[in-house]
């Protein structure tokens, strides 16, 4: 179950992590993108804090829909939209169940319809398609964590700025799995 506390605890936890390795998360997308991943994503969810705190959520659905639409409106580059899709579509489906792993699958599913991305093809999808079973079925744990992150540096980019790179993207973890690794973490030390 995700209540609203659980969820402002999480969103916080999460721009915490952003905001100390933003600059590392740029790092990651400077030899296999554009180098803004980490400023992006910090510029967002400082934003997602702020508006969480100025217009508190009366319900669950009014949480995630704030955050959903304060990362579309502040991220920007591909990751804004695909984060901004995943938590509208938990927003959708959290009126009918409040259940971590079916909103989280709903979100995994929002991702994979966004983005066109498939397991394999070295972008966030890689995190959460081997993390939202282990969600569901209650291990989710750190070190399962950093190797789903660390899962994407071998492979070859099919989707976003670093499927240009081709071969040359092998041996780089994916900037977009490293952010989503934190949103795990920050879920395993909120749940708690
Ligand atoms: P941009 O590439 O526009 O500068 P960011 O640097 O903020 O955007 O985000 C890059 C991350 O977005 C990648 O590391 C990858 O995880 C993710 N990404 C890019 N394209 C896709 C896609 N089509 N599907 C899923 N994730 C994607
Ligand atoms: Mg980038
Ligand atoms: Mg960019």
């Amino acid at each position: 179950e995700l209540t609203v506390n659980q969820t402002i605890e999480w969103m916080t936890k999460f721009a915490a992590k952003i905001a100390a390795n933003k600059q590392l998360l740029s790092d990651l997308d400077t030899p296999i993108g554009d180098g803004d991943h980490g400023f992006n994503m910090d510029r967002g969810m400082q934003a997602v804090v702020k508006k969480l705190s100025t217009t508190p959520p009366a319900s669950e659905s009014e949480a995630l829909k704030e955050i959903a639409m304060t990362l579309i409106s502040t991220v920007g580059g591909a990751s804004g939209p695909l984060y901004g899709t995943a938590f509208l579509e938990m927003a959708k489906k959290s009126a009918t169940t409040t259940d971590l792993g079916e909103l989280l699958e709903a979100a995994l599913n929002g991702i994979e319809k966004r983005g066109g991305a498939q397991p394999g093809d070295k972008t966030m999808v890689d995190v959460w398609a081997q993390l939202v079973p282990k969600v569901k079925e209650g291990q989710l744990t750190e070190s399962r964590i950093t190797a789903a992150v660390k899962s994407t540096a071998p492979m070859i980019a099919k989707k976003g700025r670093a499927s240009y790179l081709g071969e040359r993207s092998k041996g780089h973890v994916d900037p977009g799995s490293q952010s989503s690794g934190y949103l795990f973490t920050a879920l395993l030390e909120t749940e708690g």
